[in-house]
């Protein structure tokens, strides 16, 4: 599909998109804190409890059983779009944070003093926190990539980090604080060379390029699917079957035994073993509506659309005075971070959100990345494939506002 011939038909999917936000028509550049969602979706979920609503996996009736159908057709979805092996190894969770603390708690058994973990100086704090508190647990040490200016990842200190205590590296594929792209296929083939894991955060990844898991050989790719047009609160993770099954469980509960009496519990096999309880139903089946949603544009032109946003919206912000942009690698996606002088961000993003126009301001859970470039935050604005050339016009007019206010 060609997006720009189809961008208004596209926006029409987004009912929030004709919000007024005190009296401007809402400019929604916000979407690497979370995305909208069109109008399959939200139908979806109402859908799901109109017509559908049991558990699923356990009940005899018609509805139990149709509503396991969709959620288990929803798993084949996700295994065959990353190009996973099988599906068990795609297991549902509550996003990409839940995702992340249910790997670390994997590593708690096998993790000692004198072990390393790797970890990249461009992750957000849900890719930081669960790894210390891991470190906490069993002693071992963590080691962080160091980047440069223009946001990129210093892969010959990595290389140099790297030795036979390093157990687990992680990093994301996509910076959401700058937009830069990690080269992750390089940092997960040089940690295989010494017997590491790899997990990779695809949060920013998924909703802009193709990822392929098979061909990446990661051990683990998480991601949320609020982020690509979908419901919160629902997570993907994917991880090796192998690694899964070695894997303690994360939580115990209904749905992830096998037999259970109060001597001892066997456990069922993969994925239920990684869901305990009853999962978020409705929203795991309107995530895979969202997928198939993106996919029926195609990531592809997803991605060539968005680059030309980003360029164009790039040109457009250094036309104004004294902006400065963070994160100026060539591999980027969808995100610009900047600051205009020596303007607090949150004084400019208070004025032009007057004006209708919504970006982020601050650190973006990303506070390592601010403390490098020695600032508090900045403003980020970021892309969806719904996004115009218009709002990107729109943003630059209400900057050059807010800096007269402001100067
Ligand atoms: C949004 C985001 C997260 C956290 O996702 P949740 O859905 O809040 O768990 C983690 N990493 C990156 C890169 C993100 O963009």
């Amino acid at each position: 599909m060609d997006i720009k011939k189809n961008i208004d038909s596209i926006r029409n999917d987004f009912p929030i998109l004709s919000t007024s936000v005190n009296g401007n028509k809402l400019v929604y550049l916000d979407n690497a804190a979370t995305s909208q969602t069109p109008n399959c979706v939200i139908d979806s979920i109402s859908d799901y409890y109109k017509n559908l609503n049991s558990n699923i996996h356990r009940g005899v009736h018609f509805l139990s059983q149709k509503a396991t159908e969709i959620y288990e057709e929803t798993r084949f979805k996700f295994k065959k779009h990353l190009n996973a092996n099988s599906t068990k190894e795609i297991i549902f969770t509550s996003g990409t944070t839940h995702s992340i603390n249910l790997v670390a708690n994997g590593f708690n058994n096998s993790l000692k003093a004198g072990d390393e973990i790797i970890v990249s100086s461009l992750e957000h704090h849900s890719n930081i926190v669960p790894w210390q508190m891991l470190c906490e647990k069993t002693g071992a040490t963590m080691k962080v990539i160091p980047m440069n200016q223009e946001g990129e990842l210093n892969l010959n200190a990595y290389e140099d980090m790297l030795s036979k205590k390093t157990k687990i590296v992680f990093v994301n594929h996509v910076s959401n604080a700058l937009g830069t792209v990690n080269p992750i296929k390089f940092i997960i083939d040089r940690a295989h060379s010494f017997s590491a894991k790899v997990l990779i955060d695809g949060a920013q990844a998924i909703p802009h390029f193709k990822v392929d898991v098979n061909d990446l050989n990661a051990d683990f790719y998480v991601f949320s699917a609020h982020k690509f047009c979908g419901p919160t609160g629902v997570g993907i993770l994917y991880a090796k079957q192998s690694i899964l099954e070695d894997f303690p469980p994360y939580q115990g509960g209904g749905e992830m035994i096998d037999e259970v009496t109060f001597e001892k519990t066997t456990y069922a096999d993969l994925p239920n073993k990684f869901e305990p309880g009853t999962p978020n139903i409705a929203g795991v089946i309107a995530s895979g509506i969202a997928l198939d949603y993106i996919n029926g544009i195609g990531l592809d032109n997803i991605k060539k659309y968005e680059d030309e946003l980003l360029s164009y919206a790039t040109q457009k912000l250094k036309t104004i005075n004294n902006l400065k942009i963070y994160g100026t690698s060539q591999n980027k996606t969808s995100v610009i971070s900047f600051n205009i002088g020596d303007i607090h961000a949150y004084d400019i993003g208070s004025i032009i959100d007057n004006l209708g126009i919504a970006v982020r301001t601050g650190h973006h859970c990303a506070q390592p990345i601010m403390d490098y470039y020695n600032i508090p935050g900045t403003i980020r604005v970021s892309f969806c494939f719904y996004n115009n050339f218009d709002e990107i016009d729109k943003l630059v007019n209400a900057l050059n506002r807010a800096v007269k206010m402001l100067s």
